[in-house]
């Protein structure tokens, strides 16, 4: 079955296409065309990318298989945070302490280049500073706490403990049992800000093509991709197409492919609450996420809808009665608002490694390509844009530090893997449970 089939709710509108206007829009390619940089899939990785290289005076191209942030860039919780989803732990197994704080400060730099980027070309995409991450049990809380005290004593990131009755300055939920709150992360309207940076990167020269996607690599040099109906030569090839490039062309890059599991991950959008509602649930508007593994996440948008994200799938299919899963978590999490209404109900794919690290790296030199933030990439493909960017230019320091990080395919091939997948995550779900 194909990722994008119509059984999936990515073919839904989400809240977020509801609350856009689409300005920018490219038509599909039908020419063949030279450029110094083809990126392929404008989603956050792509379009920043694109802005920088065509800052540095560079021909750029870029193909969309579907619409600009139509992807998981377009979807998802926007929640801009700092540090990565594999924790730090693997990340200082495998660099060692001092490159660990080295990426670790990049991911701080990740968030503060998003803010840059809305301050300087006046992107309006409801930026809130805040986040709160939260303990369903005391030892998840303990551990949640010392993971707090390593980001201090190690990298020298501070952040405000709160246990159970001082939560209430932040969320009013009767299930959590301490969280850690900061004021670096915060959240957004993601498909804004995507289409925000398509409009900087129209501005630049940058010609987009939707509806063009990428069905063959010829790695050259030049490059060679070829479309449906065009083709670009190009000396640089910017493989931005996440968990999702397998669906539009599986030959591309099958080795990369392999070491990606898409997972569905799905948002619903309730009526705007009340003043006094909004006040009674999430006072201080930060967003928040939880530490079980298969996590909830939710926050207010600005017009005080509350956007609640949750619930997985492992195939491509979006699980049986959804909208009852979804409105019962968020009873769970907040009983003072009862059985609410969802006005909109959508899902998107998470490019998940086996380690949740950054899997970026290189098919040939001049071929880049960036994937695997896990579900946690709304400022760090940010960062990856701008790091590929870097590295075209001759400056690959940044990249390749996280080009070192090793990763394996996940077992089971392409037939077996999503249901051994399943059953490790069930496993852990157990473990969130008990
Ligand atoms: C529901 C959901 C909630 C999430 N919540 C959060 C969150 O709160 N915080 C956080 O940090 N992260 C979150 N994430 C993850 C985050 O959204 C992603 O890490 C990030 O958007 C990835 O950006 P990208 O540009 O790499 O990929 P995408 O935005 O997916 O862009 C890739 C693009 O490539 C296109 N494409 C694919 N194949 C081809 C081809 N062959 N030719 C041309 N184009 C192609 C696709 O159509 C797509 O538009 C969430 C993801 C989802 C799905």
């Amino acid at each position: 079955m194909s990722l994008l089939s119509s059984d999936t709710l990515l073919n839904q509108h989400s809240y977020y296409e509801a609350s856009t206007r689409r300005l920018v829009h490219g038509e599909p390619l039908v020419d063949d065309v030279r450029a110094d940089v083809v990126v392929i899939g404008a989603g956050f990785t792509g379009l920043t990318a694109a802005i920088d290289l065509a800052q540095q005076g560079l021909q750029v191209v870029v193909l969309e298989a579907d619409r600009i942030g139509s992807g998981a860039s377009g979807r998802n919780g926007g929640q801009a945070l700092v540090g990565f989803a594999s924790g730090q732990a693997e990340l200082e197994q495998q660099l060692g302490l001092a490159d660990a704080k080295r990426a670790w400060d990049i991911s701080l730099d990740a968030v503060a280049l998003l803010k840059e980027r809305l301050n300087q070309h006046a992107i309006d995409a409801d930026w809130r500073s805040g986040a709160l991450t939260v303990a369903t049990t005391a030892r998840k809380a303990r551990a949640l706490r010392a993971d707090a005290d390593q980001w201090a004593t190690r990298y020298g990131f501070e952040t405000q403990w709160l246990d159970a009755p001082a939560l209430s300055q932040h969320i009013l939920s009767p299930r959590y049992q301490g969280g850690i709150h900061e004021e670096v992360s915060g959240h957004l309207h993601p498909l804004k800000y995507a289409l925000g940076l398509a409009q900087v990167a129209r501005s630049l020269g940058v010609r987009m093509h939707e509806h063009s996607a990428a069905l063959s690599l010829d790695t050259g040099p030049p490059a060679l991709v070829r479309t449906a109906t065009g083709s670009v030569t190009a000396d640089f090839v910017v493989l931005a197409a996440n968990s999702t490039l397998g669906a539009w062309s599986p030959k591309i890059a099958p080795a990369m492919h392999a070491r990606i599991m898409p997972v569905g991950t799905y948002i619903a959008a309730t009526p705007p609450l009340s003043e006094a509602q909004a006040h009674d649930t999430l006072p201080s508007c930060s967003a928040v996420c939880d530490t079980q593994f298969v996590l909830d996440y939710f926050r207010l948008s600005a017009d005080r809808r509350l956007l609640f994200g949750g619930r997985v799938s492992y195939t491509t299919m979006t699980p049986p009665g959804l909208k009852g899963l979804m409105q019962k978590r968020i009873a769970q999490v907040f009983p003072q608002l009862g059985r609410m209404p969802i006005d909109y109900l959508w899902g998107g794919f998470v490019d998940i490694s086996m380690n949740r690290a950054p899997d970026w790296g290189r098919l040939a030199p001049h071929v880049y390509y960036a994937q695997g933030f896990s579900g946690h990439g709304v400022a760090l493909t940010g960062m990856a844009g701008r790091l590929i960017a870097q590295a075209i230019q001759g400056q690959a320091s940044g990249f390749d530090l996280f080009a070192r990080l090793k990763h394996r395919p996940f077992p089971g091939g392409p037939l077996w893997r999503t249901p051994l997948l399943a059953l490790g995550m069930a496993y852990h779900r157990m473990k969130d449970w008990f």
